[in-house]
């Protein structure tokens, strides 16, 4: 295969993407598609026969990394045997341990550091010229944003996420998130609002919009925060019906993003928060900034200026010395906020974090229990939030055909499933609609009747289509 390899223009070169991790490595994979679409490349989704492979991989946790290795080792028996032809492993885990793994993995061509999209298309090309290993990590991540924008997207045209900045300038002591995607960068305001349109153009009415910490946009490259600024100029346009924010940092959603978020139409009530924790001496020596009472203000200004907010954190269990009482604090915690979406995380040791180096470890069988325990909490709390839902109207974003699986009378092509404001794609909840023949894409208003712990169940509310 090898030698029927070799690059030459005139034949079509097939690459396929292997994409593993969250929104942000998604949006990353959608543009070294389009670089290498632009570039000539067939895109392919066919698991055999693709010129070059590229494995997007993530770095987030211990049980990413072991998928990603999985992914990048099926990549290289494939290669092996002659289904594919070039491997190239991007990403965070590439970004962290490139050096390593091309030590182990002599069968992978190349290896790119995190926020390179721009070069892919070289790369493949200098792969398929037989050019030998090409490792291209920088020792500091950096991100560089493309000059233009040409996503090849992988989901549905409605649902777009939005890359607005990325790394990170906080030092959680449990996060290895600043070593492998760097310091916080902005991608330029003109930049944002120009993808936007562009996804809109191509279908888009829900712009999700993702960084590691979005409160922070724009203090790098304008020295001041600009979130809200972008908030209104995305509102400004026409196609767009729902902004979502996601990774807000508590201590930074100041007043002025709350006005904001309040005050404009378009952007949902929900705020993506990640806690990590409420007691006070965990959040100290997990250095994160505020504690119990400061989220607690905090979550009443926000009830208070945003009705009917839907509030999503993730929350950390088995921080190295987090005794008995400091999760029973945590218990107390979640049942006096009632949050409307919880995530737990069991915590690992990260290779190069501080936290890697403590002492005092909470085993394994413990933390497992006790995100079980946290998770069945949640659900408890949802279902009577999701209950509070019944009898009103809601618009719903209508994603697909198909009844609750659990509802053994929901046969048959009259139901659609699609969200609410209240669920983001992937992570929260759905609305299934009865009697319904809207087509995918399309919002309708939904008159809520029946709620379970993670779905709203209703019937089309005949009225007009609302924003
Ligand atoms: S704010 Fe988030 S991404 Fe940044 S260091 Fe903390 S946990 Fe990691």
């Amino acid at each position: 295969m090898k030698d029927t390899l070799a690059h030459e223009a005139s034949v079509s070169k097939t690459a396929l993407m292997i994409n593993l991790g969250c929104p942000k490595n998604e949006v990353d994979a959608e543009e070294m598609l389009g670089v290498l679409a632009e570039r000539g490349y067939t895109i392919c989704a066919d698991e055999d026969g693709a010129d070059v492979v590229v494995v997007n991989t993530c770095g987030f946790i211990q049980s990413a990394k072991e998928e990603a290795i999985e992914a990048v080792l099926r990549a290289v028996e494939r290669k092996r045997a002659g289904r594919y032809g070039r491997v190239i492993v991007t990403g965070c885990l590439s970004q962290r341990y490139g050096f390593d793994l091309a030590k182990e993995l002599p069968e992978v061509d190349a290896f790119l550091g995190a926020g390179q999209m721009g070069c892919i298309a070289d790369v493949a090309d200098h792969v398929l010229n037989g050019e030998g290993l090409i490792f291209q990590v920088q020792p500091q991540a950096h991100h560089r944003w493309l000059t233009h924008v040409n996503r090849v997207r992988a989901g549905a045209p409605w649902s777009a996420y939005l890359k607005i900045s990325e790394g990170c300038d906080h030092t959680c002591t449990f996060c290895a998130i600043p070593v492998m995607r760097g310091r916080h960068q902005s991608k330029p305001l003109a930049r944002v609002i120009e993808e936007a349109r562009r996804l809109c153009e191509e279908g888009a009415r829900e712009i999700n919009l993702i960084a590691q910490d979005s409160t922070q946009y724009g203090l790098d490259i304008y020295q001041r925060v600009m979130l809200p600024e972008l908030l209104r100029r995305l509102s400004e346009i026409e196609e767009v019906r729902w902004l979502r924010l996601f990774y807000c940092y508590p201590s930074r959603l100041t007043d002025e993003v709350i006005e904001a978020i309040a005050g404009l139409p378009k952007v949902c009530a929900y705020i993506d928060m990640p806690l990590q924790h409420s007691d006070d001496e965990l959040l100290r020596r997990m250095r994160r900034a505020g504690n119990a009472e400061s989220y607690r203000k905090l979550i009443e200004k926000l009830r208070t200026a945003i009705p009917d907010v839907a509030l999503r954190t993730t929350f950390i269990v088995g921080f190295p010395g987090e005794s008995i009482a400091q999760f029973q604090r945590l218990i107390d915690f979640i049942n006096e906020i009632r949050f409307d979406h919880v995530g737990v995380f069991e915590y690992s040791a990260e290779e190069g974090t501080f936290a890697a180096n403590l002492a005092n470890t909470v085993s394994a069988h413990e933390k497992r229990q006790r995100r079980n325990e946290l998770m069945k909490l949640q659900q408890g709390i949802s279902l009577k939030k999701n209950q509070e839902w019944m009898g009103r109207t809601l618009t719903v974003l209508i994603e697909g055909c198909g009844g609750p699986p659990y509802l053994r009378s929901a046969k048959g092509n009259s139901w659609r499933r699609g969200r609410t404001f209240r669920d983001a794609p992937e992570v929260d909840g759905l609305t299934f609609v009865r009697n319904c023949d809207a087509e995918p894409g399309e919002m309708v208003l939904v008159k809520i009747t029946g709620a379970t712990a993670y779905d709203l169940i209703g019937e089309p509310d005949r009225r007009q289509v609302k924003d």
